[in-house]
């Protein structure tokens, strides 16, 4: 440790040092220890950072190091439940044993991965089961929960992730009855905010982070403790889940729940209620069929897009949920679960109102529409002033970084889009250790028609199928939409011989799975796997991105930035939409290369990417692979 305090990095992550003493797999990451001094220094004097740190930086260590040399409890937030895992099982972990001391480092999810002993005691009691399926997992669920120690199903083996009866069981906020709950001294969720409340280290994820700086901006309680250091880690993704946690949401779904839970209250002495509440389903039937019409969408609200009769079926079912209120009321009197209910109900109200009705233009208010859900939400334009009034304010130091923070060179982009001051917050780029240039080729076909040219989707199904048979499988086809991945997938379905996997057809993590144990599989996918998917090895050699990943100007919230962008003068091409585009690009590009020993081969089949003066700046900001315009170059590589 030097005279003002700062640990010895070299000494721990150095060749020689801690790290490469404790054996196994050691690689000198130059980058790590430099940024382990410079986020020591930012949590000693306080301030912001955005720190972009390349793939296999090592950054993880060169936050959490500082941070549990900092004394003070420091917060860290991640965009996907892949790195906080690998936080809380590997990375933490690997930090007491460097640091030879106990660390008291508690990770906290979203409360729906936590089992709730008050549903759980109502559910066992009266096991209202789907299928034959749930009955065979009632068991095993049985004696985890007689022996777990957290409650948090990450830990339940054996159990799919998509049962449906565990939404029956957790303990998520909406129907939780806080301290009127029996069981509240003993619940999974409480006793895990006292852990949080006595630990140096919390771990989180962006969810989380604004849910509950949400609910302390109403409130003042929230989920986590309190902190004043933060490490924002994948931070390029934070600005969406900020629109989603600041926003709100009322779904058919939701109240589909709370007519069902609702049921279930009913005492045999008061069958209004149950009529009540038969009236209320009936409305919500009446209410909801029409909006589904028209099919699968995402589109502004306006009294154009409603369908007709709206307000009078709105004014139906806003009766009819009256009267189940009061019945309830009437029949269940002051009980906890009454209370807890009617709660509920008035806050689907006050979302399902503000989504339709209000008249806040910092507002993009939509409709979604997904099979038989239905979605209303009021998500706000611009998150930068409610992070700064909400979150940045209240804290003294945070770093804000990723594999992929700025766009064509500069932060300015995530800066504003943060709303992260340009005068204080420091910038610092660690470029990746990799050696691009002999570990991976950039490929974007010389002659190809363009995107808009109505050829393009055949001549990309064919490269594709050319692509996957110059590497053997072993590649990642990422799409730009639903539609052209259906369509690629069809095809590949009847021409290619290697194993397919299809996002969708499974959870997500078990695709993942599949694909690294077939070793020459083609797994087509579209936006959630440009980003947080990590293959290493030979199982991933080829990532195909079929077109720029342009955000689709349909999009109401797209539109909604567009906007109010050209309304202040500005112009949103160059300041929303590519810098969005470059980088959605570096991370899907970025999913190909995820240590030393890889190699392989990132498709662009968007020509755009060559033709255009844009395309120079998205180039920019890849990875310095050798490029090649000739398929020859591919198979040479790969051969
Ligand atoms: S306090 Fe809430 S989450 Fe905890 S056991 Fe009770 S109802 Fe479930």
């Amino acid at each position: 440790m030097s005279r003002d305090g700062e640990p010895d990095f070299d000494a721990l992550l150095g060749p020689g040092g801690a790290l490469s003493a404790l054996g196994g797999f050691y690689e000198h990451r130059p980058g790590q220890v430099e940024l382990a001094r410079a986020i020591w220094r930012l949590f000693a004097e306080g301030g912001f950072l955005l720190a972009e740190a390349g793939t296999g930086t090592g950054k993880s260590l060169a936050y959490l190091l500082p941070a549990l040399h900092s004394d003070r409890r420091v917060l860290v937030a991640t965009g996907t439940k892949a790195l906080q895992e690998q936080l809380s099982r590997k990375d933490v972990p690997l930090c007491a044993r460097l640091l030879q001391r106990e660390v008291k480092a508690v990770t906290v999810k979203g409360r729906a991965n936590y089992l709730c002993l008050h549903y759980w005691e109502r559910f066992k009691a009266e096991p209202l089961l789907r299928d034959r399926r749930e009955a065979r997992y009632l068991d095993r669920i049985g004696r985890w929960a007689q022996t777990t120690r957290t409650g948090d199903r990450a830990d339940l083996e054996g159990v799919p992730e998509d049962l449906a009866l565990w939404s029956d069981i957790n303990a998520r906020a909406e129907r939780c009855l806080g301290t009127r709950c029996p069981v509240y001294r003993d619940c999974f969720v409480v006793k895990l905010k006292r852990e949080a409340e006595a630990a140096e280290l919390v771990v989180t994820n962006h969810h989380l982070l604004f849910a509950d700086r949400m609910v302390k901006g109403r409130c003042g309680a929230g989920a986590l403790p309190e902190y004043t250091h933060l490490v924002l880690d994948e931070a390029h993704d934070a600005e969406d889940a900020a629109t989603s946690f600041f926003g709100t949401a009322a779904s058919r779904r939701g109240l589909q729940e709370w007519l069902h839970d609702a049921g279930k209250a009913v005492p045999p002495d008061h069958p209004a209620l149950g009529e009540s509440l038969a009236g209320a389903v009936a409305a919500a039937q009446r209410y909801f069929a029409p909006w589904e019409q028209g099919g699968e969408r995402r589109t502004v609200i306006t009294a154009a897009s409603a369908p007709p009769y709206e307000r009078e079926l709105r004014s139906r079912l806003e009766a009819g949920l009256d009267v189940a209120a009061l019945e309830l009321e009437a029949a269940e009197g002051t009980s906890e679960e009454a209370l807890g209910l009617l709660e509920r109900l008035e806050s689907w109200r006050e979302a399902f109102s503000f989504a339709l009705d209000s008249v806040d233009d910092a507002y993009v208010r939509a409709v979604e529409v997904r099979g038989k859900n239905v979605v209303f939400t009021a998500n706000p334009i611009e998150v930068a002033p409610i992070l700064k009034e909400r979150l940045w304010s209240s804290l003294k130091a945070a770093v804000l970084t990723s594999a992929t923070l700025s766009a064509g060179g500069s932060f300015a982009f995530v800066r504003d889009r943060l709303g992260l001051d340009p005068e204080t917050a420091r910038e610092m780029a660690l470029p990746s250790p990799f050696d691009y240039a002999s570990q991976g080729l950039l490929y974007v076909p010389e002659r190809f028609p363009d995107p808009s040219d109505p050829h393009f989707p055949e001549a990309a199904q064919e490269e594709v199928l050319r692509l996957v048979h110059a590497s053997g499988g072993r590649a990642f086809v990422l799409c730009t939409s639903v539609k052209s991945m259906r369509a690629l997938a069809e095809f590949l379905t009847a021409a290619s011989p290697f194993p397919l996997l299809v996002q969708g057809d499974e959870p997500k993590g078990l695709l993942l799975e599949r694909f690294r144990a077939a070793g020459n599989a083609v797994l087509v996918a579209t936006a959630s796997f440009w980003q947080g998917v990590d293959v290493q090895g030979e199982a991933l050699s080829l990532v195909v991105l079929d077109k720029l990943p342009f955000a689709s100007p349909g999009d109401p919230l797209t539109q909604a930035r567009i906007e109010r962008l050209k309304r202040t003068g500005r112009d949103p091409f160059s300041e929303y939409q590519l810098p969005c585009a470059a980088i959605l690009l570096q991370q899907g590009a970025g999913r190909l290369i995820r240590s030393r020993q890889d190699r392989g081969v990132v498709a662009c089949l968007d020509v755009r990417l060559r033709r255009r003066a844009y395309g120079k700046l998205l180039l920019r900001g890849l990875p310095p692979f050798a490029t090649a315009g000739d398929f020859e170059a591919v198979r040479a590589f790969f051969s």
